[in-house]
């Protein structure tokens, strides 16, 4: 391990943002490269734009016979392919235990390494089914490739980091080749194993990657690393359990979502997660860019106005005003009601907020 445990996080999170901005930046070339690396490998590729997309190349890349022999490992399968009647899924359990089999396991890549073309799959429930099926299909999401096989582990330190005191995740795959499956019932010999390898599809997903690429300032959304630390900061999140603030920032990258009204709903604008967030995503400054498309030109005031309400309530120390102040800002709105309730302190990064406003009123 090149990172040593008295390493300062610092040090290491300014690895991450110049490892995600090394990948982010670049990101055309190193696709074609990372695409190129891996037909070498006799791994087939398919690019797929939207979910939609993504359900019809899966669904035409099943073999026939294979449908009633698919092993979903992703959290949420594609709404088109999870109505396909002639699907019937093979639940993971059943094929872990030995009690079903299954042809095909469906799962998704965490993170992906173009200099050495490898796959990265971290914590995976089929981890030890991946070699007792025919096929193998990865989803990638096209942002979460990495240029250099080291930045892997500054990522990974910084993964767990934040979630225990583990070093490392419990289990770590890494797909470099195609490999063999292994029958339980059959002894392999040698020669035999040619007839026997895994297929591995790979399905590079866009799903807005390209569209938010094109923004200078909401490309920064692109460097997560799915630490999950804005969660654990986010007020908001606490209460609606609804949007993390990177899932909201991302949302509300599409004109349809920012129609929703969602952003307003499930942010406080209380500047945390920009603390929290190890590769430096400004959420503050993105989450305001959002708001002021909603509004257009008289987004400003609509900002002026939460601002100020932000500004009033941290002066609120007194427990007796909090709660009137409270009831009549936010009584209509349980969330941010219980959350003020609760509250003690100053709810708000003030200094953002004032150098903000200061700067906007110039
Ligand atoms: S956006 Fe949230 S989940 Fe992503 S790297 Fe930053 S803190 Fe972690």
């Amino acid at each position: 391990m090149e990172i040593a445990q008295n390493t300062p996080l610092d040090f290491i999170k300014t690895r991450a943002y110049i490892a995600r901005h090394s990948y982010i930046e670049d990101m055309e070339n190193k696709l074609t490269s990372f695409e190129k690396k891996m037909l070498a490998k006799d791994f087939k590729v398919h690019w797929a734009s939207t979910e939609d997309n993504l359900s019809d190349l899966i669904y035409n890349s099943l073999p026939e016979k294979a449908y009633n022999k698919v092993c979903f490992d992703i959290p949420v399968i594609p709404e088109n392919l999870a109505h396909i009647k002639a699907i019937k899924p093979i639940p993971l359990k059943d094929l872990e235990n030995g009690e079903k089999e299954a042809s095909i396991i469906i799962t998704q890549a965490d993170f992906a390494i173009v200099e050495t073309g490898t796959l990265v799959l971290l914590d995976k429930g089929c981890r030890n089914c991946l070699n007792r099926v025919n096929n193998l299909f990865v989803i990638l999401d096209i942002s979460k490739l990495l240029s250099k096989a080291s930045d892997l582990e500054t990522i990974l330190y910084l993964k767990t980091f934040y979630h225990s005191n583990n070093y490392l995740p419990s289990d770590i795959k890494l797909i470099s080749h195609p490999y063999h499956k292994i029958d339980k019932n059959v002894i392999q010999h040698e020669g035999e194993y040619d007839k026997q390898r895994v297929e591995i599809t790979i399905f590079l997903y866009d799903n807005g990657v390209t569209h938010i690429m094109e923004d200078k300032k909401l490309r920064d959304a692109l460097y997560c690393i799915d630490c999950g630390n804005c969660k654990t900061v986010c007020p908001a999140y606490e209460y609606t359990k609804e949007f993390t603030p990177i899932e909201l920032v991302r949302a509300n990258c599409w004109e349809k979502e920012r129609q929703n009204g969602n952003l307003f709903k499930n942010t406080m604008l209380c500047g945390n997660c920009d603390h929290a967030c190890p590769v430096q995503i400004p959420f503050t400054d993105l989450l305001i860019k959002e708001m002021e498309m909603v509004h257009g030109k008289e987004g400003k005031s609509n900002l002026a106005k939460i601002f100020e309400k932000r500004k009033k309530l941290n002066k609120k120390s007194n427990s007796f005003s909090r709660f009137f102040f409270d009831k009549k800002m936010y009584g209509k709105n349980k969330m941010l009601h219980n959350y003020f309730k609760q509250s003690k302190d100053p709810f708000f990064n003030v200094t953002w907020l004032q150098e903000h406003a200061e700067k906007k009123d110039e």
